[in-house]
């Protein structure tokens, strides 16, 4: 079972949840899809190893060979490519690797080479395998790296990704495939904002999904209106809670402090599981 932590935009908690949902369950596996900025393992605080550097495949224009055609340039998507009066231009670091403009070009003067975009560290022990994805710094190829992380998805184990905040293509690079999606919100106007967002890509992709109000208090009250309205489950509710906020900001999980939590997020699983099947 697959299962995605996600929200509409950074600072929500969705990686306190991913972490402390991880931690209240065994035989787990982690992924820290958040390659921008993975956090998660501030949490875990395991020590890690690097298992790959990650490529993906650029073009190398041969210019003896090619005739200015076009055809490459019309083709890619990404812009990464630029007819000049007599060359054509590759802009690698728009380059998403896909090969495309290699099929096209008629007088096979297109070849690739690997261009380094970062690499995944992984960890393992305590019932928690761990993986993490670390873009390169500047770089924007985000998803090729989220896809490449998530090859290392153990179908025997329950598999917890954490999504990068935000609802644009590392995002949804992340939630393709999952079976269930936590979204984690605020009751907040910006938090709500955030939400309607994340819920049109679940929507339009398919994938049940539940919410997990966090800092929950009193006074706001057009989140749950809205989950009414979506028909979408209140799946959890973490309170404001000036303990968490403290524990929060030294790294410690709180699930493994405060008792009664691991039996809280052990509940939420279980539903997850039912709504499931
Ligand atoms: S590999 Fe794909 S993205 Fe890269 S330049 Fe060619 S067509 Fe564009
Ligand atoms: S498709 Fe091939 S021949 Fe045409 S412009 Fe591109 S590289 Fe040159």
């Amino acid at each position: 079972m697959k299962i995605a932590v996600a929200s509409g935009k950074g600072g929500t908690g969705k990686t306190t949840v991913a972490v402390n949902l991880a931690l209240s369950l065994q035989d787990i596996q982690l992924l820290d899809c958040d390659v921008e900025e993975p956090n998660a393992n501030l949490f875990l605080q395991k020590s890690v190893d690097r298992v790959e550097d990650v490529s993906i495949l650029v073009p190398q224009i041969d210019d003896d060979l090619c005739n200015c055609c076009g055809d490459c340039v019309a083709f890619c998507q990404y812009n990464a490519l630029a007819a000049l009066p007599n060359k054509v231009m590759v802009f690698e670091s728009l380059c998403h690797g896909c090969g495309g403009c290699k099929l096209v070009c008629p007088e096979k003067a297109i070849t690739e080479t690997g261009r380094n975009i970062g690499y995944i560290e992984k960890s393992s022990g305590n019932g928690l395998d761990f993986y993490h994805g670390i873009l390169c710094i500047g770089d924007a190829m985000a998803s090729p790296l989220i896809q490449r992380l998530k090859c290392y998805a153990d179908e025997n184990k329950t598999i917890i990704l954490d999504a990068p905040p935000g609802t644009a293509c590392p995002m949804i690079t992340t939630l393709k495939d999952v079976d269930y999606c936590i979204l984690v919100t605020e009751p907040t106007p910006f938090g709500l904002h955030d939400l309607k967002l994340a819920v049109e890509v679940v929507e339009k992709m398919s994938i049940p999904a539940g919410i997990i109000i966090n800092q929950d208090a009193e006074g706001y009250s057009e989140v749950e209106e809205f989950c009414k309205s979506k028909n979408i489950p209140i799946i959890l509710r973490i309170p404001y809670d000036r303990r968490i906020a403290e524990m929060y900001s030294k790294g410690i999980p709180f699930a493994e402090e405060l008792p009664g939590w691991k039996e809280k997020f052990r509940e939420m699983y279980e539903q997850i599981k039912r709504i499931i099947e």
